[in-house]
């Protein structure tokens, strides 16, 4: 059996890992490229949202190359979430491409005997091992990538920050061992923090919520957090992937007290889970502007249904919190130079404001 994935960030380095390490042939898709989404385009519903095309094209492209099995994540609704991997394998089977469909759950009682049957010759105690090595690589990868956005805005070339990021990318890449992802992980922090920075900039903060799938990937969000961090803003993206296996299965007490602080902060506006991150782009939008950052920036793909709740209630929480909130929809249209003039504008709106409100403190409550 040769095994492929589809491509959400940096998703490939930890799976590629994880299969590597249980002894399952493995061929990872190439990268996502516009080529990926314009096969994904071709034979995908017009109106699926952009995740299932993306990750269609992945699936055609890793088969071509060979793969016969394919891992696919399942859902439980109330999204179209659950329904991808059927929907896809249907595409497949019509276009005469022969893979089996995989589905994980996002439950780990489910997901764990799922995984035995991918590596039939391991223990459990074999499997649990090498899940925690996966878990230990994600997370460094997570790590540095949270430490390359609080450099890359106060770098005096920010271009360098980014250039050391996607260098440990690189060697994450290669590494399988937790000794071998615990070095690659200190020198490139190391690397990150050794670089020249000005800390006299006075940043404005922003943070980014939405749909999963479109914060994760760059070809999709048109780089939004590299422009961002250029232009001297610094980012903090409320969703990783880390995050979502924390709450999702692993759901330890952390997890679930992050979770009920964020269901407690948008209760206010809507009280039940909507499916995908909706509730957490509430939430998160709200706890934001608690901690005072500039702005909320919601991305998210066509059509999706969480974030569509989501974004008829953002604008009363951004009344009522007195903080701006920009909402940039993608799909197979979106251009990186309409995205850039938005979030342009947007920069501009959030220093206006920020400078009338340091004027309105110096001046009228003289301090
Ligand atoms: S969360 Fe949105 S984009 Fe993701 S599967 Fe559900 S509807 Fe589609």
């Amino acid at each position: 059996m040769r095994v492929t994935f589809p491509h959400m960030g940096t998703l490939h380095l930890t799976l590629d890992t994880l299969f590597r390490r249980l002894g399952t042939e493995i061929i990872s898709p190439p990268p996502t490229t516009k080529e990926t989404l314009a096969i994904g385009m071709q034979y995908s519903p017009e109106f699926a949202c952009l995740p299932l095309k993306l990750m269609l094209g992945n699936f055609i492209q890793a088969v071509e190359q060979g793969a016969d099995a394919i891992i696919m994540c399942g859902g439980c609704g109330p999204c179209r979430l659950g329904h991808y991997a059927q929907v896809q394998q249907e595409i497949l089977h019509d276009l005469g491409y022969h893979a089996d469909m995989i589905v994980l759950e996002a439950n780990i009682g489910q997901l764990l005997p799922q995984i035995r049957k991918l590596a039939p010759s391991k223990s459990w105690r074999e499997i649990y091992q090498n899940i925690q090595v996966a878990w230990g690589k994600m997370t460094a990868i997570d790590e540095v990538e949270h430490l390359m956005h609080q450099i890359r805005p106060r770098a005096v070339d920010p271009a360098s920050v980014t250039k050391i990021y996607e260098h440990g990318l690189q060697l994450f890449s290669h590494m399988h061992t937790p000794a071998e992802i615990a070095k690659v992980k200190e020198d490139t922090a190391k690397e990150l923090r050794e670089v020249p920075v000005d800390n006299r900039k006075r940043l404005l903060r922003v943070g980014i919520v939405g749909e999963l799938f479109v914060a994760l990937e760059p070809l999709v969000n048109q780089e939004i957090e590299r422009h961002l961090g250029n232009m001297g803003v610094a980012v903090e993206r409320t969703i990783y992937i880390s995050d979502w296996v924390r709450g999702h299965l692993f759901w330890n007490h952390e997890a679930r007290r992050h979770r009920e602080a964020v269901a407690q902060a948008a209760g206010p506006y809507l009280q039940h889970w909507v499916g995908g991150h909706g509730l957490e782009s509430i939430g998160r939008t709200i706890q934001l502007a608690r901690q005072g950052y500039d702005g909320v920036i919601q991305v998210f793909p066509f059509t999706c249904m969480p974030e569509i709740v989501a974004k008829s209630i953002l604008p009363r929480v951004s009344e009522d919190y007195n903080i701006p909130v920009m909402t940039l929809v993608l799909d197979e249209h979106a251009g990186e130079a309409g995205i850039m003039t938005r979030l342009e504008a947007f920069i501009d709106l959030m220093a206006r404001r920020r400078n009338q409100e340091e004027l309105y403190h110096e001046c009228i409550l003289g301090r």
